[in-house]
């Protein structure tokens, strides 16, 4: 923000309360530290889930897809350069707990998505930000900045397409075309998916899924939907179903559109309770399957996937705000009056 003296960031602290708060970023990082001018920030639905019902969210999880540029670093960090442009990643495993010991280093026991245990005060809502120097990854000159605050989303989808062993050959359903929806869609093609059906209300979001690689998009309503499915299908329906807008209720509604012996997997983390019938389920022996975030390693993998043009990302981002219009914009977002993606650009 031009002409402000002091550093500021936005924090979630209530039901539909954004606060500015002073930013901690020292101009002089701590040992293994960096500090980064932030250039894009996205708003994640986490962040509005987070804002519209304010329960306790951790203040470096509010703004977490960001990408910026290094302006300091503290002592004790290696490989890192003032001017490096970069992205966030989340922690790196300990390599020290019980889980890292039986190598599962995804579900290491201090797993974190924000930057803890040297968390700020707030996330990438702000100017600058300092973070361990570990958990940032470099971009390469043909990742754009743009694309650097999408790489955090885009590992969500990445680590969740993964685990669903989608198969050379599969039709799968995408329920949600938003950015992680988008990028789980081309990811599935990419792992051989030869029909991917999409499921989204905004008509805008269908077309851009459909210029990104989707067979079909449809509105939930549409009657045609089950039909095309089927069609495309053999008759059989979806082999996967990724549920990425956030609706729990995706886990009995779904179940029409999934062949027996079919996967549904939870790419969201919707947080209010459903009612399911678990037999609707058995009588399909479907595989329920969740997804939780990503892993560091993964980070690497979706910048490459980004530099040699594997994932696109045109028409993912639709509109660039200042930090001063953040407030209006998460009020707009959380009243659904806005279904565009937002990247946040403090340097406006
Ligand atoms: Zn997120
Ligand atoms: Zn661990």
């Amino acid at each position: 923000m031009k002409g402000n003296a002091m550093p500021i960031a936005f924090v979630i602290t209530g039901a539909n309360e954004l606060t500015a708060v002073e930013a901690n970023s020292p101009e002089v990082p701590v040992s293994g530290h960096a500090r980064v001018e932030i250039t894009f920030a996205g708003i994640c639905s986490s962040d509005i889930d987070a804002y519209r019902k304010g329960y306790p969210y951790a203040p470096t999880l509010s703004g977490h897809e960001w990408t910026g540029a290094v302006v300091a670093i503290g002592d004790n960090v290696k490989d890192l350069a003032v001017g490096d442009r970069v992205a966030r990643t989340c922690q790196p495993a300990c390599g020290d707990c019980r889980m890292c010991h039986a190598g599962h280093q995804g579900l290491c026991d201090f797993f974190s998505l924000g930057t803890l245990p040297t968390a700020p005060n707030h996330g990438a809502y702000a100017t600058h930000i300092q973070v361990p120097a570990g958990s940032l990854i470099k971009l390469p000159d043909n990742v754009t900045d743009q694309q650097g605050a999408m790489v955090e989303p885009a590992a969500v989808a990445f680590h969740a397409v993964r685990r669903s062993r989608v198969r050379a050959g599969d039709t799968v359903l995408l329920i949600g075309a938003g950015i992680i929806g988008l990028f789980a869609m081309q990811l599935a093609r990419q792992s051989g998916a030869v029909n991917v059906i999409v499921i989204e209300p905004d008509e805008r979001r269908r077309g851009v899924a459909l210029a990104l690689g989707a067979t079909a998009a449809f509105a939930p309503e549409d009657e045609e939907l089950l039909p095309t499915l089927l069609g495309l299908s053999g008759g059989r329906g979806a082999d996967i179903a990724y549920e990425c807008a956030g609706l729990g209720s995706s886990l009995m509604t779904v179940v029409k559109f999934l062949r027996p012996g079919g996967r549904l997997v939870m790419i969201s983390a919707p947080t209010a309770p459903v009612e399911v019938i678990p037999a609707m389920w058995t009588s399909k022996e479907l595989d329920i399957q969740t997804s939780r975030a990503h892993a560091r390693d993964e980070f690497d993998v979706v910048v490459d996937l980004f530099a040699k043009g594997v994932l696109r990302t045109t028409g993912v981002i639709t509109e660039i705000v200042a930090l001063s219009q953040l407030p209006q914009v998460f009020e707009d977002i959380a009243a659904f009056a806005n279904a565009h993606r937002v990247l946040v650009d403090p340097r406006k």
